[in-house]
């Protein structure tokens, strides 16, 4: 018998650790494990949370339509798993690579537990679309001197997906044996409590197990030919709005990645799946990827704007239509997320890690890598950042992509009466002056980011 465990891979079909337990034909325990560190904390009702316990009620139906069995207990990981190794002739533990900080540490302590108690410990490579253990060999890099930059990474990672693209599997839950039942007194010991159980059972049906499907295939009839041109075009809804999809697992990369292969606006597509791919590969190679902040002095910044900003209340309306988007419906489009991030490291001189920390809360689709990835780059800091004196403009912005202001009516409603020429403009009693603040913020982000990279050439030389 296996213990096969969900983690962001919350789907049934295409799944890596599929394939490889069908080929040993045997039957397992399905699980998912709802950890109070992931869901506790205010998480279950912020935006982020719906969105992952509404992905993990459509898993439930799909191994129900399936005809098979999902078990979902409550607990701390090593603890549920330990009762369910001790309760059940289970012989090896299965599970996708998940790639953070606070996952690797788990698998740690799970990987430990399984070699004390004499059962195997199977980790399976699934969320990145290209092969992230396979990949540094092919580009004759070491973990030890990973890539640093995007561009040659995508050249390489380009060349590699051509040569070595694993495809979507055929096999599904199907063509699975599950275990029916196990031991009711570990199911008692680990049941859902009850407000988590409401949120799972409240959530059943809403996202619907078609939803990510369906929402591919609207993509590419009606968005991917455009995408290059539109997706900054905040206003309209012209990108894919799968991050959330694919980052809980509910849809697999390589089912999106098939699905738009050869069509018009696919190359443009397949760079911002490599850019997700670049922030996993960063994640897993690169040692100070999350924990930048512990390497870079940030004692210049404060956090004295962080709550106008987080609240929509700075007086800069793009910024304030952003935050207020964001705040009620989870959602951002890629461009307004950047300016938003400058805007609260640059012109509000705020530390980023408490922008990181307000997505978290806030993102439907967020998701630790790419979020610490995308604040690293906007802040400048990390590796292939933003150059320090980089600051967007949220005014010239906001003209640029959105000339009629028509977000910022949308999200503002109280300055809809505002000329297309006034709306952009920051309101009396903006909390800073955008020149002045520029100006300040290239002073400090240099000297932060010089003595940064002295440090970086300090540890090299080591
Ligand atoms: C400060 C900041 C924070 C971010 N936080 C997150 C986060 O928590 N989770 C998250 O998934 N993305 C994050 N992004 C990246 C990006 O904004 C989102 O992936 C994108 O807006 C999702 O919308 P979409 O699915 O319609 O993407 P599309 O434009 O349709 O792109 C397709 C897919 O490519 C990937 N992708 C697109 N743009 C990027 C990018 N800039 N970096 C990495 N991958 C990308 C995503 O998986 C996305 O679903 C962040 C970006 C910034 C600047």
């Amino acid at each position: 018998m296996y213990l096969f465990i969900h983690r962001k891979d919350l789907r049934t079909t295409d799944m890596r650790a599929f394939d490889y337990l069908r080929s040993k034909d045997d039957a397992g325990i399905h699980l998912l494990i709802l950890d109070p560190a992931l869901v506790g904390g205010g998480r279950l009702t912020s935006h982020s949370g719906r969105s992952f316990i509404g992905q993990a009620a459509s898993l439930l139906l799909s191994y129900a339509d399936a005809g098979k069995e999902l078990h979902v207990l409550y607990g701390e990981p090593e603890r549920v798993t330990e009762a369910l190794l001790q309760a059940h002739p289970i012989e090896e533990v299965v599970v996708h690579d998940d790639y953070t900080p606070y996952a690797r540490l788990r698998d740690e302590r799970l990987r430990e537990l399984a070699r004390k108690l004499g059962r195997s410990w199977t980790p399976v490579a699934d969320a990145p679309l290209a092969d992230m253990t396979a990949f540094p060999a092919y580009a004759r890099r070491s973990g030890s001197v990973p890539y640093k930059v995007f561009t040659p990474f995508y050249r390489k990672w380009n060349r590699y997906i051509a040569e070595h693209y694993g495809p979507a599997s055929d096999i599904a839950v199907d063509d699975l044996a599950t275990v029916r039942e196990i031991d009711p007194a570990v199911a008692a010991a680990f049941a859902l409590p009850e407000p988590v159980a409401c949120a799972l059972g409240a959530s059943s049906g809403v996202e619907g197990t078609a939803k990510p499907s369906a929402k591919l295939d609207r993509f590419i009839r009606e968005r991917l030919a455009a995408y290059a041109y539109n997706r900054d075009n905040y206003a309209e809804d012209a990108t894919s709005g799968l991050a959330r999809f694919m980052n809980a697992g509910s849809i697999s990369v390589r089912q999106a990645y098939e699905a738009t292969q050869g069509l018009p606006g696919a190359e443009n597509w397949l760079r911002q799946l490599a850019w997700r791919d670049f922030f996993l590969y960063q994640a897993i190679y690169h040692e100070d990827f999350f924990r930048y902040e512990h390497l870079t002095d940030l004692s210049p910044l404060s956090d004295v704007h962080f709550e106008a900003w987080a609240s929509g209340s700075t007086g800069i309306p793009l910024i304030d239509a952003a935050m207020t988007q964001l705040n009620r419906t989870g959602e951002l489009p890629n461009r307004l997320r950047m300016i938003v991030a400058m805007f609260l490291t640059k012109n509000l001189l705020c530390p980023f890690t408490l922008g990181e920390q307000h997505f978290r809360l806030h993102l439907s689709d967020y998701d630790n890598a790419q979020n610490r990835g995308g604040w690293l780059w906007c802040s400048s800091l990390g590796y292939d950042a933003a150059p320090y004196f980089r600051v967007m403009n949220p005014v010239s912005q906001s003209q640029r992509y959105d000339p009629d202001g028509s977000y910022i009516r949308r999200w503002l409603p109280h300055l809809a009466h505002l000329s297309d020429k006034e709306i952009h403009r920051p309101l009396g009693g903006a909390i800073v002056d955008l020149k002045a603040s520029r100006a300040r913020a290239i002073d400090v982000y240099k000297t932060i980011v010089l003595a940064g990279a002295g440090d970086e050439r300090r540890l090299m030389g080591r």
